[in-house]
């Protein structure tokens, strides 16, 4: 088991290039993903409505419907998490549009490695985001926090935060479970899309702007909990 995500989770890659398919199978796979793939658009659509995946690889340039057509299919019926492989520029403008939905995107030539990393964050933000609305809604009489995953909003004694992309993705992920110690490295994972272990301090720099944005609500509350050497948590009780 190398990856606790990995090993729960199944992958489907589209794909209709069969080398770059074999060398992304074979990565999710020694990674622990149970990976099924499909060479086509509507085999693919025919697998995604049988089983249950918790992310697909999505080549843009399939040799029946297109990815987009794809991912505009799925979307009538399922959220789940799409990374779009693509090859040109005009199609990263499309995928980065969002009208897809989609989640990440890697441009071709990608390394499989730095692919199944993408994979492995997207899946754990999706658990995630599941975890904080579940956790919010268990809380929401005792804890002061009040997570919107859709809107990107968290609401702190009843006062929204304004916080960034990276602040809303560490307070969400620590409101998420309260009392466990998230390291810097774990918290990166989380929050960047782009995890870069010589730049665990810049958690520490949000982290930072978090707390002074929750101060501005509550001076005298501290709800984030420093563990010296190790990372963060939220505090458990209110
Ligand atoms: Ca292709």
């Amino acid at each position: 088991m190398k990856s606790p995500t990995g090993s729960n989770s199944r992958v489907l890659v589209v794909e209709d290039e069969p080398s770059i398919r074999d060398s992304v199978v074979y990565a999710l796979e020694s990674e622990g993903f149970a990976v099924d793939w499909a060479g086509a658009g509507h085999v693919a659509l025919e697998k995604a409505r049988s089983r249950e995946y918790q992310l697909i690889v999505l080549d843009v340039g399939l040799p029946d419907i297109n990815g987009f057509d794809v991912c505009r299919e799925l979307r009538m019926c399922s959220q789940v998490p799409v990374i779009f492989l693509t090859a040109r520029a005009s199609e990263v403008d499309r995928v980065v549009g969002l009208e897809l939905g989609a989640d990440d995107y890697v441009t071709k030539p990608f390394s499989p490695r730095e692919l199944s990393a993408r994979v492995r964050a997207n899946i754990r933000r999706s658990q995630m985001s599941v975890a904080s609305v579940g956790a919010a809604a268990a809380v929401a009489g005792s804890a002061p926090f009040a997570v919107d995953e859709e809107r990107w909003v968290i609401a702190y004694f009843e006062k929204t935060l304004e916080l960034s992309r990276y602040e809303f993705r560490l307070l969400a992920a620590l409101i998420a479970k309260p009392g466990r110690v998230y390291t810097r490295a774990q918290l990166m994972d989380i929050a960047w899309e782009e995890p870069d272990a010589s730049m665990e301090r810049t958690v520490d720099t949000h982290i930072k702007s978090v707390r002074a944005k929750l101060k501005t609500v509550r001076s005298d509350l501290e709800p984030i909990v420093t563990h010296r050497g190790i990372g963060y948590s939220m505090r458990e009780i209110w």
